[in-house]
C-alpha cells in the first residue's frame, strides 16, 4: 500500500478532471489525477468528436484525452489509472482517499469531475455496435447520419431533444417509446416540438430487442412492450439510446450533498457542501454534457480550489489564474 499527500486529488480522467489538472499544476500545486480505470470517460466511446474548438477537422475521442493528458503532465501533475473507492477526512485533516488498486492518497483539497454514464439498452448487439452507428450524444455523432433512417429510443426530455436535433441531418426519425404517449416523461413543451415536427415519427408500447450488423447498424429488431411481438426496421441505419444517464457518485453517497437522482449539488461556482471538495463536470451538470462545457467546469473547478487553498496558505503561482 502506497501513501502520498497532494495538494489537490482530482477524481476522474475526462475533459473535466484533465482540465482542472492542466490550471492546478500551473498554479505549482501538486496535483494527482485518479483517472478512472478504463480512463478517459465517455469520450473514449465517441469516434470522431466535431465540435471541441481548436480542432476544425476533427479529433477523435481518445486523442483528445491523451492530449489532455500530456497537456496536464507537462505541468508537472500525476496520473494514475485507477477507481477511487471512498473519500475520507476533512480539509484540516488531509482527505484520503483510497482506490480499487488499495492505495491510499491524502491532500487537502479534492475536484470531483467523474462525470455520468450514459444508459445503455443492455443488448450484446448494442455493445458491439456502440461508436458504429449506435450512440447516446446526438450533439456528438448525429452529423454521421446525414440523409439516414435512424431511430432514438426513450420517453424523456433527452429522447426528444436528441430527435429534433437530429432532424438537421437525417432524414427520417423514428421515437421509440417504451410506455404510452401519455405517460410520456418528457415536458409537454418538448413533446410539442417533436410531435410537430414532420421528420419525427413516433412508435409507442415499443423498445428496442436486438440492433442488426456487424460493423454497422443495418436495421432493428422492436418488440412490443405489451404483446411481446417482435418487427424488423430494416432502414434503420443509425440508433440513438436516450434513455438517461447515471452520475458517478455511488462511492460519495453519505459524504457529499446530492440531488434526487445522484448529482453532486454545487454552490457558489463550484463548492460542494463539504468544504475544500469541488464538483465539475457532468457529475454535477445533467443539462449542457458536452466535452466542451466540462471542460470550462473543470477550469472553473480548478480556480476556485486554488482560491481556497491560496485563502488558507498554500502557496499557488499567480499566473496559475
Ligand atoms: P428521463 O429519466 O427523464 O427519461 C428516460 C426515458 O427513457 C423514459 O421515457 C424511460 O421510460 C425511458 N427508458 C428508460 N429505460 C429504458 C429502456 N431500457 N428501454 C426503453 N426506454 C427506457 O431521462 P432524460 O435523460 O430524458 O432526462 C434526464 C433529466 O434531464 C430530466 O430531468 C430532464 O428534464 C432533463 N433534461 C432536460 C433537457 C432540457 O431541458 N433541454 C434536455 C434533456 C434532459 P419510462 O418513462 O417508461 O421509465
Amino acid at each position: 500500500m502506497q501513501e502520498v499527500n497532494f495538494d489537490v486529488i482530482i477524481l476522474g480522467g475526462g475533459p473535466s478532471g484533465l482540465t482542472s489538472a492542466i490550471y492546478t499544476s500551473r498554479s505549482m500545486l501538486k496535483t494527482l489525477v485518479i483517472a478512472g480505470n478504463p480512463p478517459g470517460g465517455q469520450l473514449m466511446v465517441t469516434s470522431e468528436v466535431e465540435n471541441f474548438p481548436g480542432f476544425p477537422s476533427g479529433i477523435t475521442g481518445p486523442e483528445l484525452i491523451n492530449n489532455f493528458r500530456k497537456q496536464a503532465e507537462k505541468f508537472g501533475c500525476t496520473i494514475t489509472d485507477e477507481n477511487a473507492v471512498s473519500v475520507k477526512g476533512s480539509f484540516t485533516e488531509l482527505f484520503s482517499i483510497s482506490t480499487d488498486s488499495n492505495n491510499i492518497y491524502k491532500a487537502k483539497s479534492v475536484i470531483v469531475a467523474t462525470g455520468a454514464s450514459a444508459k445503455w439498452l443492455g443488448l450484446d448487439s448494442e455493445k458491439k455496435l456502440i461508436g458504429r452507428g449506435v450512440s447516446a450524444c446526438a450533439t456528438c455523432d448525429g452529423f454521421f447520419f446525414k440523409n439516414k433512417n435512424i431511430a432514438v429510443v426513450g420517453g424523456g426530455d433527452a429522447a426528444m431533444e436528441e430527435a429534433v436535433y437530429l432532424t438537421k441531418y437525417a432524414k427520417e426519425i423514428t421515437v421509440l417509446v417504451r410506455g404510452d404517449k401519455d405517460k410520456m416523461k418528457a415536458s409537454k413543451i418538448m413533446q410539442e416540438r417533436a410531435f410537430s415536427n414532420p421528420r419525427i415519427k413516433f412508435i409507442f408500447n415499443h423498445t428496442v430487442s436486438e440492433i442488426l450488423g456487424d460493423n454497422s447498424v443495418k436495421g432493428i429488431k422492436i418488440k412490443n412492450t405489451q404483446s411481446n411481438e417482435e418487427r424488423l426496421m430494416p432502414d434503420i441505419e443509425g440508433l440513438f439510446v436516450a434513455i438517461g444517464h447515471s452520475p458517478n457518485t455511488k462511492f460519495l453517497e453519505g459524504i457529499i450533498e446530492l440531488d434526487a437522482k445522484g448529482y453532486i449539488k454545487i454552490y457558489n461556482g463550484s463548492r460542494t457542501s463539504i468544504e475544500g471538495i469541488f464538483a465539475s463536470g457532468d457529475v454535477a451538470d445533467y443539462k449542457y454534457r458536452q466535452a466542451v462545457t466540462a471542460s470550462g467546469y473543470g477550469c472553473m473547478a480548478a480556480l476556485d480550489a486554488v482560491r481556497f487553498l491560496s485563502e488558507h496558505g498554500i502557496e499557488v503561482k499567480p499566473s496559475g489564474y
